[in-house]
């Protein structure tokens, strides 16, 4: 028999009947989901990034997306926008597109092209054109291998040739942003902003809030992005209830975008911040050796049954704020539907 993707406890159960159920929408639109074969990715990989996300799930084909959906949103009915999880070169990155083609025909999800910096403007438009990509996901590892990792700017990952046929066809960007700084990188703000301003009609998606887990990751971000109009942030992966509070003050609610990242967000976690920093708090044993990880902590066993799923974590962080920020029902279905809508 098929091993369960998602085991669903007594303690997740109340979770969802209690603080979820009525507070999500009916139809959703899940704007990150990463859909891939273990068989895609390259044995050897030249970035050693935290070890914990392998540790979740080796893989996430597209009947686990949906048995998660089922499993974790009863009665719910979520469109996934897929795309895959290529993040070194020697992954096979034909493989893991074709297959988020075939994903996106056969059960009708709208989907990203999965691109390298070093892809001509030709390449991508027949992507987009032919092919039938919403747009592009990009990621900061496949940039220049000149470039040391702390240097690597948006630009060197989401080129300007790029951007500019994504201009042209009103396309999407998922960009997880680089850099140490975080979403506050004066970089990074200065990039994203020649974004806004000179390809207007990209539709940038800043995922995971500009990875800003951590109050400390704000800055003075919002002040500074407070001249923008066009960007989005989807709040995936993030369950910082501060964070979102200041998101919706100073964005509003029509582009703030529901993300899961699954299948991640299916880890059992609760997160903390020390000292700016994340820390996710999870059972004993269950993700292997997490002592030299210092994003990871366990809890005793007796404290780690208390513990449910990121994703419902995520999303009860972002009802507290919606909550204390008086959003509207209407508000909600557009974080979680109408806007992802209108730029599909
Ligand atoms: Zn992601």
């Amino acid at each position: 028999m098929k091993k369960q993707v998602v085991e669903i406890k007594d303690i997740d159960k109340q979770y969802y009947e209690s603080e979820l159920k009525d507070f999500l929408p009916k139809e959703i639109i899940d704007i990150h989901t990463h859909v891939y074969y273990a068989k895609f990715r390259a044995e050897k990989r030249e970035s050693h990034n935290v070890t914990w996300t392998q540790l979740v799930a080796k893989e996430n084909p597209i009947e686990d997306i949906k048995e998660t959906y089922k499993a974790m949103f009863p009665g719910k009915n979520v469109t996934p926008v897929i795309f895959s999880n290529l993040s070194s070169k020697n992954d096979d990155f034909e493989k893991g597109n074709n297959y988020i083609k075939e994903c996106s025909e056969k059960h009708n999800y709208p989907a990203l092209y999965f691109a390298r910096p070093t892809e001509s403007a030709k390449k991508i438009e027949e992507k987009l054109i032919k092919e039938n990509f919403s747009g592009l996901k990009v990621y900061l590892s496949l940039s220049d291998a000149s470039i040391s990792s702390e240097d690597i700017t948006i630009f060197d990952f989401l080129p300007h040739h790029q951007l500019e046929v994504l201009n042209k066809h009103n396309a999407i960007a998922m960009l997880h942003i680089p850099r140490s700084g975080r979403l506050k990188d004066p970089i990074n703000l200065e990039q994203m902003l020649i974004i806004e301003e000179r390809y207007p009609k990209v539709k940038l998606i800043i995922a995971h809030i500009g990875r800003a887990y951590c109050t400390e990751d704000m800055g003075d971000a919002f002040e500074r992005l407070s001249v923008t109009e066009n960007m989005l942030f989807d709040f995936s992966a993030n369950t910082n209830e501060h964070v979102f509070e200041e998101l919706i003050k100073r964005v509003g609610p029509k582009r703030i975008l529901f993300g899961s990242d699954l299948p991640i967000t299916r880890m059992r976690m609760r997160r903390e911040c020390e000292n700016g920093k994340y820390i996710n708090i999870v059972p004993p044993g269950l993700y292997g050796d997490t002592s030299k990880d210092p994003n990871m902590r366990e809890v005793t066993p007796e404290e780690g049954e208390k513990l449910s799923f990121f994703l419902y974590e995520e999303i009860a962080a972002f009802k507290r704020a919606a909550k204390k920020l008086n959003l509207t029902r209407q508000d909600i279905e557009d974080i979680f539907y109408n806007n992802a809508k209108r730029i599909l």
